[in-house]
């Protein structure tokens, strides 16, 4: 990996590089980003490899400006109050998916959501205008470890998996965006962050503050509830019975394969609309999965195939 000086050409070849789903850590306001192009499976699940997350949990997809929001999400008279009063800024916005929504499958995690931002950092705006694409942006740092706030925090955390780093100096807030769900009638906080219950409230009236694990919020919490397909799910066989579709993995025939060639990140980027996909009471009665080994991005996917096989309540 090599760290650059953030001007036009280092954003240029930054831009470059994620165009052809190579991955860009870049500077915003509130922590340097690991970005990818949003709406490549691929990418989205090279970010998930990079950090190492044991699971996946949903990505904040950044934008450059209000007008792509229309074609990613569907929004309300309170998306466009708080967007007016806060974007560009920390305030991270979790909307419904627009029904033909770009956006990877993988940045959402499943759900039928996606968070967007706009981020007050010049580099991030001028990277985003050259890419022309949104970018799913997590804090460039390996899971678990304090946010970087400093390109050369990216350089230590994630080397070499990172294709370049755009150094634009010390990150102004320092701190992460708050988020908040609008994606049901009642607008919830599911992290604290730079923009303060009090400034949401002062716009769109009281909001609601969740009290789950931030680190865990509305969205891995309540997989069980949000992710898992309705067909019961049958792990680790390469054989499908009567009425079983067969997802696979690796050579061979199935009803729907995550990678012909046994790659995890392209299993990865596929896992989810594969499932959705598969999971059609009109033509099955249980998805079949064929076992996928426990080696990197691999843990995430078998993480959430258990989930989604698990009992339900
Ligand atoms: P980071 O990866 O550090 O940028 O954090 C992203 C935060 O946004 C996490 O707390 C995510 O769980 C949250 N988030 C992103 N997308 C969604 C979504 N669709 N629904 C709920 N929370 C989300
Ligand atoms: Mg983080």
């Amino acid at each position: 990996m090599s760290v650059v000086a953030a001007n036009v050409e280092s954003v240029a070849e930054g831009a470059r590089i994620l165009q052809n789903g190579g991955l860009v850590a870049f500077p915003t306001e509130t922590v340097y980003g690991l970005g990818g192009d949003a709406t490549d499976g691929k990418a989205v699940a090279r970010i998930f490899a990079a950090k190492g997350r044991p699971s996946f949990n949903p990505l904040i997809v950044h934008v450059a400006e209000r007008g792509w929001v229309a074609k990613l999400a569907d929004t309300d008279a309170r998306f466009e109050k708080l967007s007016a009063a806060f974007w560009p800024g920390p305030l991270t916005l979790v909307l419904r998916r627009s029904k033909n929504c770009p956006a990877s499958e993988l940045v959402s995690a499943g759900l039928d959501t996606i968070a967007l931002r706009m981020p007050d950092h010049k580099v991030a705006q001028d990277l985003l205008r050259a890419v022309g694409r949104p970018l799913a942006a997590p804090s460039a740092n390996a899971s678990g470890t304090v946010s970087p706030t400093l390109a050369k925090h990216v350089d230590s955390s994630l080397g070499a998996k990172v294709d370049l780093v755009i150094d634009g100096g010390a990150c102004r807030v320092g701190l992460e965006s708050t988020v908040l769900d609008l994606s049901e009638e009642v607008a919830t906080i599911l992290r604290p962050g730079a923009i303060t219950a009090e400034q949401i409230a002062a716009v769109i009236g009281p909001v609601k503050i969740s009290h789950e694990d931030p680190a865990a919020p509305k969205s891995p919490g309540q997989l069980a509830s949000h992710y898992a397909p309705a067909l019961p799910l049958r792990l680790n066989t390469t054989q499908a019975t009567v009425g079983e579709a067969l997802l696979g993995f690796g050579p061979g025939a199935a009803t729907l394969n995550l990678s012909q060639t046994g790659d995890l990140v392209e299993a990865a980027a596929n896992l989810f609309a594969m499932l959705r996909t598969l999971d059609d009471a009109s033509k099955f009665k249980a998805i079949a999965v064929a076992p996928i080994p426990s080696t990197g991005i691999g843990i995430a996917i078998n993480d959430r195939l258990a989930r989604a096989a698990a009992p339900r309540g």
